[in-house]
This record gives C-alpha cells, sequence and structure tokens, in this order.
C-alpha cells in the first residue's frame, strides 16, 4: 500500500495537523511518503523523516511560494502518477481542502472528507467520518485509486518516531493554466500568544458573553492563564470572533489541559471538537445547560461577573 501525506508549512516549520495526519499513516504499518511544496523548504525535510516519512519529496520551486493549489496539484498528480501512488492524505486547512478537491478532479479520484480516523480492515482502508450532527461515526471507504482522504483538524498529535527520511527531489512539470493565478497580496493576522491548536489552555467564548465586546474578558483571561481564545460557531457565524478560533465539528479539534467555556450552551457540534480537553470548566447562567453534563467543573453565574474575578485571582496567584 503506497501512501502519500501532503505535509503544509508556515513560516518555516510543518503544520501540526498534517505531521498528525504522517504519524497517523506510518502507524498503520506501511511506509509512508510525505511531500513538501513550496521555495526554500527543503530544510523540513527532515523534521518529516522524524515524524514518520520514510521518504520525503520535495519540490522546491519559486512557482511554489505563493500558498495557490493549481500548481500543487500539478506536483501531486505527476507524483501519483509516476509513483503509482494509491493513497493521498490530507490534513484540514483551506488550502489543503482546495487541493484535494481539485486533485480529485484530475485524477478521477473519489475523495472522502471530514474524516477522523483510519484503519485498515483486512487489508482494505476505511476512514471513520462523523454523521448526523456527530452523533455516529460511520465506515467510508473508495471503490478506486487513488484514494483521497481529507481529516479534520486536530484529530491526531504529530507523534516522533526518530527516522530520518530519504530525500528525493521533485521536479514539477507544472500545467500552463495552473500558472495563470498570482498571489498579489497576502495579510496575516496579528496575533500574540499560542494559537488554539498548540495551547495548553483555552478559554473559549459563546453567545452568553452577550456582545462582541465581551470577548475583552475572556482574551484577559486566557492572557492571565498563558492560553489561547476559541469560540463557537453562533458567535463566528455573527462575526463576534474570527472564524480560525472557531472550535467544534465545522471548526478545530482542541485537547488542551485546561477548556474554559464562557457562555457557552455545549451543543453537541461544540462539544465534539473540545471533549478530549483533559479539564473542562464551564461557566453558564443556566443550571440546566448542556455542557454541565460534560463539564469536569461547572460554575452557575453570570459570566460578566466571574470571568473579570477569576482573571484577578489567576493574576493576583502568578504574581
Ligand atoms: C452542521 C452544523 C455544524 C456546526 N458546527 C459547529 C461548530 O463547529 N462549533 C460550534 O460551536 N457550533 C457548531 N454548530 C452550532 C451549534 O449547534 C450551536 O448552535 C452553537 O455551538 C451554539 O453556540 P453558543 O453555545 O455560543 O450559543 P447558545 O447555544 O445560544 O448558548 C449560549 C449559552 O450562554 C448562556 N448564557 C447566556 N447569558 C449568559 C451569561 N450572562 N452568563 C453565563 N452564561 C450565559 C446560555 O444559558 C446558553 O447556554 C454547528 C451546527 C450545525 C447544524
Amino acid at each position: 500500500m503506497t501512501t502519500l501525506v501532503f505535509l503544509e508549512h508556515h513560516e518555516g516549520e510543518l503544520q501540526k495537523g498534517s505531521l498528525g495526519v504522517l504519524g497517523k499513516a506510518a502507524g498503520l504499518g506501511h511506509p509512508v511518503s510525505g511531500i513538501i511544496l513550496g521555495s526554500g523548504v527543503e530544510g523540513l525535510a527532515a523534521d518529516a523523516g522524524r515524524y514518520g516519512a520514510a521518504t520525503v519529496y520535495v519540490a522546491d520551486d519559486l512557482r511554489l511560494e505563493a500558498p495557490l493549489p493549481q500548481p500543487r496539484v500539478d506536483a501531486l498528480a505527476q507524483l501519483v502518477e509516476e509513483k503509482g501512488i494509491e493513497t493521498v492524505l490530507f490534513a484540514q486547512s483551506i488550502l489543503s481542502a482546495d487541493i484535494a478537491a481539485a486533485l480529485a478532479a484530475r485524477l478521477d479520484a473519489g475523495l472522502n472528507w471530514q474524516l477522523v480516523d483510519l484503519e485498515e480492515q483486512d487489508g482494505v482502508l476505511v476512514g471513520k467520518q462523523s454523521a448526523l450532527g456527530d452523533s455516529v461515526l460511520v465506515d467510508v471507504g473508495w471503490t478506486s485509486t487513488p484514494r483521497l482522504g481529507l481529516f479534520r483538524a486536530g484529530v491526531f498529535d504529530p507523534v516522533e518516531t526518530g527516522g530520518a527520511g530519504t530525500l528525493e527531489r521533485l521536479d514539477v512539470r507544472f500545467e500552463e493554466h495552473s500558472l495563470l493565478a498570482e498571489m498579489l497580496e497576502q495579510a496575516h493576522e496579528e496575533t500574540s500568544g499560542p494559537s488554539i491548536e498548540d495551547a495548553s489552555v483555552i478559554v473559549a467564548g459563546g453567545r452568553g458573553l452577550g456582545a462582541p465586546e465581551g470577548f475583552g474578558m475572556v482574551e484577559e483571561l486566557a492572557k492571565a492563564l498563558g492560553g489561547a481564545v476559541g469560540a463557537t460557531r453562533a458567535v463566528v457565524d455573527a462575526g463576534w470572533y474570527p472564524y480560525a478560533s472557531q472550535v467544534g465539528q465545522t471548526g478545530k479539534n482542541v485537547s488542551p489541559a485546561l477548556y474554559v467555556a464562557c457562555g457557552i450552551s455545549g451543543a453537541i457540534q461544540h462539544k465534539v471538537g473540545m471533549q478530549g480537553s483533559k479539564v473542562i470548566v464551564a461557566i453558564n447562567k443556566d443550571p440546566n445547560a448542556p455542557i454541565f453534563e460534560f463539564a469536569d467543573l461547572g460554575v452557575v453565574g453570570d459570566v460578566n461577573q466571574i470571568v473579570p474575578k477569576l482573571t484577578e485571582l489567576v493574576r493576583a496567584r502568578s504574581s
């Protein structure tokens, strides 16, 4: 079984999500390759080896500098065809979803997305996909090769195996049409502190904050705890907080040591993204809110009173 994992990178580091998928694929017991596409990226190959890639294909080309999908589809399609690769796996991101969908069209291949796990059953690869609002997991398969799979963000933690992958350079033959799009400008959001994928503490806010301004006190508490800010889809959809912070079925999966949910009801679609947290603390004024059914510690009360007090206490303790 030949498997290739698309390894996304950002600011000189391989993305944790892709490394998690790499580790998962390598754990199935067959040699797995990784592919790194970009400009000035050869140095990342060693990291891919340490996280489970037996072979690391690298295309280091200025035409791959901008994070655009089509030139990457050329590289992946070429490699799949040349090496007879049977399975290509991706970790969810905006770029990966674009590439996976375009690669499926290019290769006439089946793509299963929103996967949360992968296993081999009697030599057949089977994906696990959540369905019916995450109330059940269903088995999904592929009827032809190559099989393409896109995993939900953050479902696997990277595992260092200590190996050294073999580097193979790839000369991509770009299609003319793939180079027509140009990235004119890239703007990065100014952030400080850890990202929600990496944070060991997350303070998350929901509609119970009452207004976008309510996130001010959530940010203060997160800062005092050295953590990151998360949000529910309800507030992200309302434009109160950026989409990148959304936790849940259609957002990110997180598993910090501590998750503080402020004014969050605990809908199933939110729960599936954070139930792996070690300790869940919920602050909600409704004693019957579903979040209290799975929180380790519940505080029944108004977030506007409790959160600022908690921040004060944390600051007093840490000084
Ligand atoms: C297909 C699909 C995918 C979805 N994906 C996601 C997802 O990825 N992530 C996600 O989060 N949701 C997702 N949702 C939406 C989800 O179903 C809920 O609607 C959402 O999580 C609710 O967000 P909330 O808890 O902020 O708001 P609400 O459900 O409105 O809860 C607000 C809570 O705040 C409490 N409250 C109000 N005022 C205060 C106060 N002053 N102090 C303390 N508590 C107070 C209330 O008692 C209530 O429990 C999805 C839905 C669908 C259908």
